[in-house]
């Protein structure tokens, strides 16, 4: 139920980023749920330990955005989501994190019921937050299918 309001809360964006909706889905609930008092900080970090290896790139990956496995769309997501939240924390002395960009996205309009590019989804995001972490880490994660390709010659 949580994981569908996530949805509701996000564009839509193509297919090829559908581990965004998902992954953000996965990461957002439990701390949702965390935050209203119906799941301790333990559990959720011993939950998070427990599942995020299933989103790590395995042999042959090409990236988020072209590695449509069950791992590396929902988890591979998730891993995308926590970095970023530490990301901003970092770099905000903790004065932002990614729910404040989730709610800037929010608030330009994104919601399910609008269909946006991955630039435009970032960018709404990366502006609410006031520094552009969800741009630079889309960049890099997806330096993975460059970096395959070349070494395949
Ligand atoms: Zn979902």
């Amino acid at each position: 139920m949580t994981h569908e309001l996530v949805h509701m809360a996000f564009p839509s964006v193509s297919r090829q980023h559908h581990w965004i909706e998902e992954g953000l889905a996965t990461y957002v609930e439990p701390i949702a749920r965390a935050q209203a008092g119906s799941l301790s900080a333990e559990r959720f970090w011993a939950d998070m330990v427990r599942d995020m290896p299933q989103g790590q790139p395995g042999p042959g990956d090409r990236g988020l955005d072209h590695t449509r496995t069950w791992g590396r769309t929902y988890w591979g997501g998730a891993v995308f989501c926590l970095l970023a939240d530490v990301q901003f924390r970092e770099r905000t002395g903790n004065r932002r994190g990614l729910q404040h960009a989730l709610r800037g996205v929010l608030a330009a309009g994104g919601n399910i019921d609008g269909e946006w590019t991955m630039e435009r989804t970032l960018s709404a995001g990366d502006d609410a937050a006031g520094v552009p972490v969800l741009k630079e880490l889309y960049e890099q994660m997806n330096l993975e299918t460059a970096v395959v390709s070349q070494s395949r010659g």
